[in-house]
């Protein structure tokens, strides 16, 4: 049996989470690639290393002073290594990394230390070999993942090391020069060293006990999602649940190998897995709820539009012209309207309305704003009724006005447009209804 164990920010923040993790590790012997992050924050009020890393890189660039961030970093390592009692010299590294950055090291460079030193000190404390990711990630030059390259270097490096510590978030560019993932990409480091060398497990270690069914930032201690297809989960991570990295998805997906998100600080409780398809039912008629906030819609109305050929299409045209992506598009008979970010859209809004009226000459075109879309999503919708009619009732109930409604083809999911000033509101109506209420 061999599972990668990744551990989040939180998970490292301090030796009391060092611990733990130890402790985790060492109670499992499938638990031989540990992937980590960069050390988090110990509290609120910390700073997460990778920011301060980012931050350093920014103030020697522009030749500022760099003394404070480089003290707050330094005290978080050495904090670290005094407790464990770690060998491991943190000055002699952040000497090195400063005068890395001082001689033209990149941004990506400056923020990837964060996770080499953590991951050299947790292979240190474990005894396991320090296993750099920087050998086995490889990036294209437009930074997509060269897949081939990555799942070859790792399954060969890895053959013969029985135990190691990998540091998450990066890889490097075919010159060697080191590129970073977007943010939260330890999760997809873990995705991918788990497919290469075909895990039977990978574990994903984090700050609360699985997935919940909504945001706990939101609804007060909301229930844990026991099992989740992956088609579910990323429904839901699209839509703002934000417990791992969309990226991380694909790769153990296409090999049905499992994701089980586990609480460092509590190691018992059950956390949530994540499969490909399962026989077991969710505990509730939904399994869970996220949503954005921040869209617009742009609403063409045309008498009989429905019977227009090529209508739907020759508006389309002018989004994708303007290389807008479009989120939803919810249709009648006489208007159709299209919900995209309004970010992207404000820059080319007078373009795209101009490109709409000569596409298609419609009657009008009106944008509206300010609208958050809430995915409410369940493998087990497609066999209930009368779901969307509870949605409106929940919402009706607490004075929520609903501006949209949209069911996906796969019956997944059905996601609502409400303003963004309702936008917690209505997720704690729904919560309530489908789960408090059962
Ligand atoms: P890590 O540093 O371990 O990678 P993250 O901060 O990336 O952890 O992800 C865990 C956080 O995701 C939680 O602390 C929680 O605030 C947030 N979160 C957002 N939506 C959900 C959800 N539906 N279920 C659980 N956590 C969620
Ligand atoms: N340390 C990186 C970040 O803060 C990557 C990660 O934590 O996954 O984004
Ligand atoms: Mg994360």
């Amino acid at each position: 049996m061999k599972k990668v164990v990744k551990f989040g920010g939180s998970s490292v923040a301090n030796a009391g989470q060092f611990k733990k993790v130890a402790d985790i590790i060492k109670s499992d012997k499938a638990r031989r690639y540990i992937v980590v992050s960069a050390p988090g924050k110990s509290n609120p009020k910390d700073e997460k290393i990778t920011d301060l890393l980012y931050r350093l890189y920014d103030e020697i660039t522009a030749g500022k002073s760099y003394k404070k961030t480089m003290t707050a970093i330094r005290k978080k390592y050495v904090s670290i290594a005094d407790d464990l009692g770690l060998k491991f010299n943190v000055d002699y590294e952040l000497d090195k990394i400063e005068r890395d950055i001082n001689e033209g090291a990149g941004r990506d460079y400056a923020a990837s230390r964060g996770e080499y030193l953590c991951a050299h000190m947790m292979s240190e404390y474990l005894g396991y070999d320090f296993v750099d990711s920087a050998d086995m990630i490889i990036f294209n030059d437009d930074g997509s993942v060269d897949y081939d390259r990555t799942y070859e270097e790792i399954a060969r490096t890895l053959e013969n090391v029985k135990k190691a510590v990998i540091p998450g978030f990066y890889g490097s560019l075919h010159d060697g020069s080191i590129k970073t993932f977007t943010r939260g990409g330890s999760d997809v480091t873990g995705s991918l060293i788990a497919k290469a060398i075909t895990a039977d497990m990978y574990e994903n270690w984090t700050d609360v006990s699985g997935f919940m069914v909504a945001d706990p930032r939101i609804v007060k201690n909301p229930k844990v999602i026991e099992t989740v297809t992956y088609a579910e989960l990323r429904e839901l991570s699209y839509m703002g649940a934000s417990v791992l990295h969309e990226d991380a998805f694909f790769p153990v997906r296409k090999d049905g190998i499992p994701i089980h998100i586990k609480n460092t600080n509590d190691p018992d409780a059950p956390g949530t897995l994540i499969v490909e398809s399962t026989c077991k039912n969710s505990k509730y008629m939904i399994t869970g709820i996220a949503g954005k906030k921040g869209f617009c819609s742009v609403n063409v109305d045309q008498p009989m539009m429905n019977s227009i050929v090529g209508f739907c299409m020759n508006v389309l045209k002018v989004f994708a012209d303007n290389g807008l992506s479009i989120e939803h598009m919810p249709s009648g008979i006489d208007t159709m309207s299209v919900f995209v970010h309004q970010s992207e859209f404000e820059d080319k809004e007078q373009q795209i309305i101009s490109g709409i009226h000569r596409a298609v000459k419609p009657e009008t075109v009106m944008v509206d704003t300010g609208i958050s879309l809430i995915a409410v999503v369940g493998r087990g919708m497609k066999s209930v009724q009368g779901i969307a009619g509870r949605i409106f009732s929940a919402l009706a109930h607490v004075g929520v006005n609903i501006k949209m409604i949209d069911q996906g083809s796969s019956e997944l999911n059905i996601i609502i447009g409400v303003k963004d000033s309702d936008f917690e509101t209505a997720i704690r109506a729904i919560y309530e209804i489908f789960v408090d209420a059962e």
